[in-house]
């Protein structure tokens, strides 16, 4: 496979081992598992060590593991216990093995523990870390499903009426997205209308959209197991009110300048400070109480962070959303949300869907 960074990445995530002082690391994360091997299953184990790379899986996965697979890593099918198999793989002098102390449970610690004869060491972040960096191939898997989520937005717009609820509004753009060829939705569509809208993350209802009301939609597409993920507000049924104009126009000045301003090498607080600052201002700080932005890739959320209390470097490469929202409960909210690719002189827009505060129906 042309530039196929596998076996890269498993060196990578080998060499961390080595400098914690690990011998080899158990990976249970299923989006660590495919960025590893190319396993898409959704039930198996991995082993990172200087002996090659172990994937097990179960019976189910009997012939689609070896093909995505079997060119980088051992493949093992179990029939009875995929556990039981890696350990028996692994031998009796593994050595000094380490396991994802976010995923793992008490119970998987605990039989690592009886399986290998030895007290397994807990590590964060050895996978996820060199993750945060997209190779091209993955920016252009990203950069698809951004093209599919903004087509399937455009189509759904002129569909959309006062007085259907938020449901039928959802189910339409979830079928322009799977006719378009998204693999799924990487995490439920928000669709979100009047009051509603203050809900940062509100979930979509039956709620009838009402005339001049706020409708905020966020939403993803998934392309080769990479996500897009992207909000827009709009105003259904009547011109903007002032005050709509007045908090749309907060919000879409402080992303405007977070999306022109974020680097990589800035911290995360840093570049949340970029729309912070302007929207406390305006004083709206209050209102805007999550923070500015998340890492995407194979997972809708994942490193790095942008947020208020985010000390880590952002890295050259990475994939990140800039989400600045002002929420006035009982009245209504407004986010606007784009993904960008950051490098260390610029970031690089993913999205371009129009962000003018547009009246819909
Ligand atoms: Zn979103
Ligand atoms: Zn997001």
């Amino acid at each position: 496979m042309a530039g196929d960074r596998r076996a890269a990445r498993q060196a990578a995530v080998l060499a961390r081992c080595e400098a914690e002082g690990l011998d080899g690391l158990i990976v249970q994360s299923l989006p660590n598992i495919r960025w590893l091997t190319g396993f898409t299953g959704s039930a198996g184990l991995c082993f990172v060590g200087r002996e090659g790379t172990v994937l097990v899986t179960d019976f189910r996965y009997a012939v689609q593991a070896p093909q995505e697979s079997a060119t980088v890593a051992r493949v093992e099918i179990d029939q009875s216990n995929v556990w039981d198999r890696l350990f028996r793989v692994l031998g009796a002098d593994a050595g000094k093995i380490g396991f994802e102390s976010q995923i793992a449970t008490v119970a998987d610690v605990e039989r690592i523990a009886a399986g290998l004869r030895s007290r397994p060491q807990g590590t964060k972040g050895l996978v996820e870390g060199p993750r945060t960096r997209k190779d091209p191939d993955e920016v252009a898997a990203i950069r698809a499903a951004v093209v599919l989520a903004e087509e399937a937005l455009a189509e759904l717009l002129p569909t959309v009426r006062v007085g259907e609820t938020e449901y039928e509004v959802a189910a339409r753009l979830e079928g322009n997205l799977r006719r378009r060829g998204s693999e799924w939705h990487p995490f439920p569509t928000i669709v979100a209308s009047g009051p509603r809208s203050a809900l940062p993350h509100a979930r979509t209802s039956e709620r009838a959209i009402g005339r001049g009301e706020f409708l905020l939609i966020d939403f993803g597409a998934q392309v080769d197991g990479y996500c897009s993920d992207i909000t827009r507000t709009f105003v259904v049924g009547a011109a903007p009110d002032e005050k709509q104009r007045v908090v749309y126009d907060v919000v879409d000045e402080a992303a405007r300048r977070a999306r022109e301003g974020v680097r990589a090498g800035q911290t995360g607080k840093e570049a949340d400070a970029l729309a912070r600052r302007p929207i406390a201002e305006q004083g709206y700080g209050e209102a805007f109480g999550h923070s500015l932005g998340h890492g995407l890739g194979l997972e809708v959320h994942e490193a790095p962070r942008l947020s208020p209390i985010a000390e880590a470097i952002l890295p050259d490469g990475a994939v990140v959303t800039i989400e600045p929202g002002v929420y006035l409960p009982g009245w209504g909210g407004v986010r606007i949300e784009d993904d960008v690719l950051l490098g260390t002189d610029r970031a690089e827009p993913l999205t371009g869907f129009p962000r003018s505060l547009t009246t819909l129906g």
